[in-house]
């Protein structure tokens, strides 16, 4: 396909607005490809390479800015681009502003394989109109690789030479290919139906092709070719990343509404990490230039990847950028206690004697290039695996997610400093203080709060679907008055154990009431308080008891405690119509009296918010 017709389509979908539509001309578009069927797959959500590649242009703005100057004519600077740019915030059509394609003798440096022929039609507003998709891929491609001393002139001169025979649409989509800034409104999800709709196979075929294989290129050509039938040949490979299952915030009440039983793990503060490793060496690199199976011809159908790669461990951060070579601490790790094939998720974590340290330094050492040793030496990473996508030729992907932590135990049997294994517990917890309590540890470990996952889910790469919840924080904490109490069962059965929770009726709640004195319940707390504390707070609440009824004790309002909650919600069981979810015991406040307790206005104020 001419690179004018790209664009030309490009140009008309970003005219769109409704989906459906936009849908239709991918669809289109895939329709009519050819042999550069995997790069429009990709062109046209604005990615040059597939999405598993570790490989990136490596351009700067500015190189950018200068190769479309060039283009542009003697009289046009990189300056002027960028002030241009600065007006009018579109690099496409600072591009397209430009009469390009009169620059002829300037094509004669272009490096890298570009033809550099520019030929301008004689109006001076477009160039030759000859260059295809495949021609553009093939430069990107020479663009990329070009390394080491002088290889930004090689950039530019690409560039230069690929503008240079640009007319104004196609000089829009090249810039905006270039610097990552399609914005078409061609999404993930608009390719997957396209090519479900183009090639006739299931949606459902095409997404977990997509999951696995991690490249749409790939993808669109195999279900053309291939049907659903090949598609469902795609498989995870080791070495290859694949998008990261997400999270999203969610509350305990909600998990153990919507499952009963939640699988609750540490959450940790640090950078996320794809581990592939294999023993025999990696059978896909993504790392390695010539490991794209759509790049060539000759190499389609996966013949192309370099099977003899010496290495034997990848890791990729979030966004699936080889961080191998930065974490030499993990790779030795995962060398020495995995023997058989295996994709392992986790959190790198840096710390200080065995402390955690805010997540931004695990980020400095991803991106360390050079002097690693040293980088090594001032901060410590502790790698911390919490699940498994892959173990010895069985993928996982499918598997629900205790068997797979199952797995990830059986195989990965590394510890810590301090003897404790670097694999995350899974608890398996059904009640809201169970919960509570493994977040305290975590918390006191130093960690960031906890994990609740769905014990029934499976993998699912790149969603941020309801099956994994990192539990909201909590919302502002409250100072509520301790007005009762119950005695508790058993070993506690000495112990003053759930503890009833009261907010001022008065004060400001703009009612022009003054402080009377009185206190409207608001719910009970049993939850984040140590044996200890127990004690402690048994001591000082029981000279206050009031009456007795049974188990349950009132006490007079003396004491404060300060609370965590989820939500509050409208609720009949407590007299101020509140009630807290999931409230939590953070403290005494000794240096608060009932009387500088919140107060209900600010409960309903809080409530308000929500
Ligand atoms: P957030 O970055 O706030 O969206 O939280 C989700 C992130 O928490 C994940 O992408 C992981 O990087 C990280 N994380 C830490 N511990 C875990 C765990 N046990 N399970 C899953 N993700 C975790």
């Amino acid at each position: 396909m001419q690179f004018g017709e790209f664009a030309d389509i490009a140009a008309e979908i970003e005219e769109l607005s409704a989906d459906t539509e936009i849908t239709e001309q991918v669809t289109h578009l895939f329709e009519g490809a050819t042999d550069d069927l995997p790069v429009l797959a990709r062109f046209v959500q604005g990615r040059v390479f597939p999405a598993w590649a570790s490989r990136t242009l490596d351009i700067g703005p500015n190189y950018c800015y200068e190769a479309i100057a060039r283009a542009a004519g003697t009289n046009v600077s990189a300056d002027d681009v960028e002030d241009r740019l600065a007006e009018v915030g579109d690099i496409g059509e600072v591009a397209a502003s430009y009469d390009f394609g009169g620059q002829q003798g300037l094509g004669a440096f272009t490096g890298g394989g570009a033809s550099g022929t520019g030929a301008s039609d004689g109006s001076g507003t477009s160039g030759a109109n000859d260059l295809t998709v495949a021609e553009v891929a093939d430069e990107l491609d020479a663009l990329a690789a070009a390394e080491g001393s002088g290889s930004q002139d090689t950039k530019i001169d690409i560039l230069f030479a690929l503008f240079n025979r640009a007319d104004a649409v196609e000089a829009r989509y090249l810039a905006r290919l270039v610097l990552s800034e399609m914005r078409i409104g061609v999404g993930e999800g608009t390719v997957r139906d396209a090519v479900a709709g183009a090639f006739d196979v299931p949606v459902e075929s095409v997404e977990r092709a997509l999951q696995v294989s991690n490249d749409y290129g790939e993808v669109a050509r195999v279900a053309r070719e291939e049907g659903e039938s090949g598609l469902a040949e795609l498989d995870l490979e080791v070495g290859r990343p694949v998008q990261a299952m997400l999270a999203q915030a969610g509350t305990v009440g909600d998990a153990l509404e919507d499952w009963e039983e939640v699988a609750v793990e540490w959450k940790y503060d640090g950078a996320r990490v794809q581990i592939h490793y294999d023993p025999e060496g990696l059978g896909w690199d993504a790392a390695d230039d010539s490991a794209d199976p759509t790049r060539s011809a000759d190499a389609a159908g996966g013949e192309g990847r370099n099977r003899d790669n010496a290495r034997e461990v990848a890791i990729f951060s979030r966004n699936m950028e080889d961080v191998t070579d930065a974490l030499p601490e993990v790779v030795e790790e995962v060398e020495a206690n995995l023997d058989a094939p295996a994709i392992l998720d986790g959190e790198v974590v840096a710390t200080e004697d065995g402390d955690p340290l805010p997540f931004q330094e695990v980020l400095r050492r991803f991106r360390r290039k050079h002097d690693v040793a040293r980088a090594r030496e001032e901060v410590e990473l502790d790698l911390f695996a919490f699940d498994c996508l892959h173990a010895a030729g069985d993928d996982l992907l499918r598997t629900p997610l205790p068997e797979r932590h199952e797995r990830l135990d059986a195989i990965f049997d590394a510890e810590d400093g301090s003897g404790e294994s670097v694999v995350s517990s899974l608890h398996l917890a059904d009640d809201a203080d169970e919960i509570a309590s493994i977040e305290t540890k975590a918390l006191d470990a130093g960690h960031e709060g906890i994990m609740l996952k769905n014990p029934d889910s499976t993998y699912s790469p790149g969603r941020r679907g309801k099956n994994w919840l990192k539990r909201k924080p909590d919302v502002e904490t409250l100072d509520l008055v301790v007005t009762g109490a119950e005695w508790g069962e058993g070993r506690r059965a000495s112990f003053l154990g759930t503890f009833l929770l009261s907010a001022r009726a008065d004060g400001d709640a703009g009612d022009g009431d003054a402080s009377n004195g009185e206190f409207e319940t608001l719910g009970k707390v049993a939850t984040g308080i140590t044996d200890e504390e127990l004690a402690d707070l048994t001591d000082l609440l029981e000279p206050h008891i009031r009456k007795q009824e049974g188990q349950e004790v009132e006490i007079a309002p003396k004491v404060v405690f300060e609370v965590g909650y989820e939500e509050i919600q409208e609720s009949p069981t407590y007299s101020s119509g509140y009630a807290l979810r999931f409230p939590r015991f953070l403290g005494v406040r000794d240096d608060k009296d009932p009387e500088s307790a919140d107060s209900l206005a600010r409960v309903e104020r809080l409530a308000d918010e929500q």
